[in-house]
């Protein structure tokens, strides 16, 4: 929890004093933003947009665990997912609203070091916070963020739009937040049995893809600046195999995955070795990444070629051919969401 050493009870503020004490933090970037904080409800102007409207829950003991997770990295995690749905639909996200449950064992300064992380997440992405809800809690934390984004409705892309022979392509690598995961595990793990301080060296990558993800706003507005509209899209918040089956399912189609082409950080894969893991699996099934996974007609091949943010990694088929993993050796395997019996160790 808070490592801050003055401790300022909740009860001493009131939900009143804490909603002022947030509200005077924040400063709203958008003037399409009308009202934020302070009224019933927020309101904004959608200048003739499509808005698209998002929301994730994050349940303490579910999602995070204070025991190593700072609640600044938390509150920027809470926004980031959000942002990464909107990014998702190839939408520019604009607005957020929080709620909060809180027990009275977080300080107010656990509090403000919670909202740090949440406005940070605001003014990288080009975020206005403006509302949300306070309630107490019996003994957990939940943080349920909503987000708002914008597009224009020719450029938004659904989960429903890929056609046979589409190429499927990744943006950056995958099974870094698992890895970063098993770390910290592992070491809060050897924590409780011998008391020793965590070893974490060597670890900041795929620690940071855990503690710190970033949705790939960038890779929108790449789109754009290539003129590729992608097929179909979905961030990878389950993992590879389960968010490719998701496109496939939802488009009627099938799926092939190149085993070869999966993009792993040298650090992922390092570590899952060390675990004993197979890397292709932590970056099939591991979740968490925020990557972007979409499709793009072949058409669209050259504009994309050699860029490094993105990896082609197999193409959509009809969807009689299933959805399949291709091996090294060329061997077909069915995806599934949980692969972990059939791939684990090896
Ligand atoms: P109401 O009772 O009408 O729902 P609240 O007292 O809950 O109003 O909220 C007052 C204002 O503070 C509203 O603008 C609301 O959006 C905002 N607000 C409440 N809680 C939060 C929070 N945790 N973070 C940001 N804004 C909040
Ligand atoms: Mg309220």
């Amino acid at each position: 929890m808070s490592e801050t050493t003055s401790r300022t009870e909740l009860s001493a503020l009131g939900e009143f004093g804490l909603i002022e004490r947030i509200a005077s933090r924040v400063q709203l970037q958008h003037a399409t933003s009308i009202k934020g904080i302070g009224d019933d409800a927020a309101v904004f102007d959608p200048q003739g947009f499509h808005q698209v409207v998002t929301t994730d829950m994050l349940v303490e003991g579910v999602h995070f665990d204070l025991g190593y997770v700072p609640l600044k990295h938390l509150g920027y995690k809470a926004v980031v997912v959000n942002v990464s749905d909107v990014c998702a639909m190839n939408a520019t996200p604009k607005r957020i609203t929080v709620a909060l449950a809180l027990s009275n064992r977080f300080p107010v300064e656990a509090i403000d070091e919670l909202y740090e992380g949440m406005l940070l997440a605001c003014k990288n992405y080009g975020v206005d916070l403006v509302g949300g809800d306070t309630c107490s809690s019996p003994s957990g934390l939940v943080i349920s963020v909503t987000a708002i984004g914008e597009a224009r409705k020719e450029d938004l892309v659904y989960r429903s739009g890929a056609k046979d022979n589409d190429l499927l392509v990744v943006s950056g690598d995958l099974g870094g937040a698992y890895m970063g995961l098993q770390v910290l595990e592992r070491e809060k793990a050897v924590f409780k049995e011998t008391g020793a301080q965590p070893d974490l060296a060597g670890h900041d990558y795929i620690l940071e893809r855990q503690l710190k993800p970033e949705a790939r706003k960038d890779i929108i507005e790449l789109f754009r600046k290539l003129e590729v509209k992608p097929t179909a899209m979905i961030d990878i918040s389950d993992g590879l195999a389960s968010e490719a089956i998701h496109l496939a399912r939802s488009s009627g189609s099938g799926v092939r995955i190149y085993d070869e082409k999966i993009p792993i950080d040298p650090s992922t894969y390092k570590t899952a070795r060390d675990f004993d893991l197979d890397p292709s699996t932590c970056a099939l099934n591991g979740g968490e990444d925020y990557e972007l996974l979409f499709t793009i007609a072949q058409a669209d091949y050259e504009k994309v070629k050699g860029n490094p943010s993105i990896t082609v990694i197999g193409h959509m088929t009809d969807k009689a051919s299933g959805c399949m993993l291709v091996d090294k050796q060329g061997g077909l395997h069915e995806l599934r969401a949980q692969g972990w019996d059939a791939f684990l160790r090896k």
